[in-house]
């Protein structure tokens, strides 16, 4: 039976991947600061502790698991990252943990190890245009994300590469773009566009106003949860290393998001469109190498995904 480690494992990704890992016969176990909020955990074994400290990372990786995930973050949506508010805390949380996880999987001789980039990390310069921004793996450098949360997915980009180059580990790195899905954040905060324009449609009657930060016209694409761990899966099963992107191509603009999630519900409401942290102008998957590298691209509708995800926060809110 193969092994695997979740480091993330309470979390939205890593939640899903730990049921998907447990449907694959793995024997699992999960890691986390935090028990999951809103399932309960499918692991075999889960530990509650901070990935932060060496110690614990040295009881959780104890053992030369098949595959590590390393899912563990601080991370948040844009009202978390782009406020500046938390740039240490990012830095150095997300920092340390890749750190201690990335050293002691080498020091137990984990064989293969699953490291979640960002888009965020891709330079602000190429997504100043909401029509056209370049997010090519390529176009990476020169460097200069736009967030420190980023620049850490970035240094620790370098950081798994290094040891695959210096100590023959085997990783496997994707940036993903903007993964939404139920059993997500939605009100804590650090929730992401989909989640919360379904959170602000579902609470809101009809004739009623939602608030928006921006004009909405900044654009992303988003991509559904079983597309990315269907994307991890098969770049874990490769031979390519990537980094590479996981994410969508269907982009939209930030009204034409809310809108979609204003025809599931059926509900006419006003934006109210005012100051707050947005980040880039606009962002969009490059699935080019994902095609070349591993044969398959996701391609999942946004509106689909979109009435799971807000069927599940309406069940949440009803609760
Ligand atoms: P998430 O916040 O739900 O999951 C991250 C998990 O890490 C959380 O459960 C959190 O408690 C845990 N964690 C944080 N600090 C910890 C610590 N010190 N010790 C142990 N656990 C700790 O976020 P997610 O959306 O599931 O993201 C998973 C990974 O994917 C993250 O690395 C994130 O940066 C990356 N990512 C996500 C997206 C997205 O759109 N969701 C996009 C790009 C990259």
């Amino acid at each position: 039976m193969k092994t695997a480690l979740v480091c993330g494992g309470g979390g939205f990704i890593g939640g899903h991947l730990v049921k998907r890992l447990k449907k694959e016969g793995y024997w699992v176990r999960g890691v986390d600061i935090k028990y999951h909020e809103y399932v309960e955990s499918n692991a075999d074994e889960f530990i509650k502790g901070d990935l932060r400290d060496p110690r614990l990372v040295a009881e959780v990786v104890d053992q030369p698991f098949d595959e590590i995930y390393q899912l563990a973050a601080d991370m948040g949506g844009a009202g978390f990252v782009f406020t500046g508010d938390n740039d240490a805390d990012i830095m150095h949380n997300s920092g340390l943990i890749n750190m201690n996880v990335l050293d002691e999987s080498y020091r137990r001789n984990v064989k293969k190890i699953f490291y979640s980039s960002s888009a965020c990390m891709y330079p602000e310069h190429n997504q100043m245009d909401p029509d056209n921004p370049m997010c090519s793996e390529g176009s990476a450098y020169p460097a200069n994300p736009d967030s420190e949360y980023g620049w850490e997915k970035l240094f620790s980009e370098h950081l798994y590469l290094a040891y695959a180059r210096n100590k023959e580990m085997q990783v496997r790195i994707a940036r993903f773009h903007n993964i939404f899905g139920p059993e997500g954040s939605w009100k804590d905060g650090r929730e992401k566009a989909p989640a919360a324009f379904c959170r602000k449609v579902a609470e809101t009657p009809p004739g009623g106003t939602i608030d928006m930060w921006g004009d909405g016209k900044q654009t992303r694409s988003f991509l559904y949860i079983d597309e990315c761990i269907e994307g991890v899966r098969r770049l874990m099963e490769s031979c390519f290393q990537g980094p590479v992107n996981i994410g969508s191509e269907e982009m939209v603009s930030i009204n034409q998001l809310a809108e979609m999630i204003m025809n599931i519900a059926g509900k006419n409401q006003d934006i109210n469109h005012i100051p707050g942290p947005l980040g880039v102008r606009g962002r969009n998957s490059d699935n080019t190498l994902i095609k070349e590298k591993l044969g398959w691209e996701p391609n999942y509708s946004l509106m689909k995904g979109l009435e799971k995800t807000y069927s599940w926060i309406s069940s949440e809110i009803n609760k």
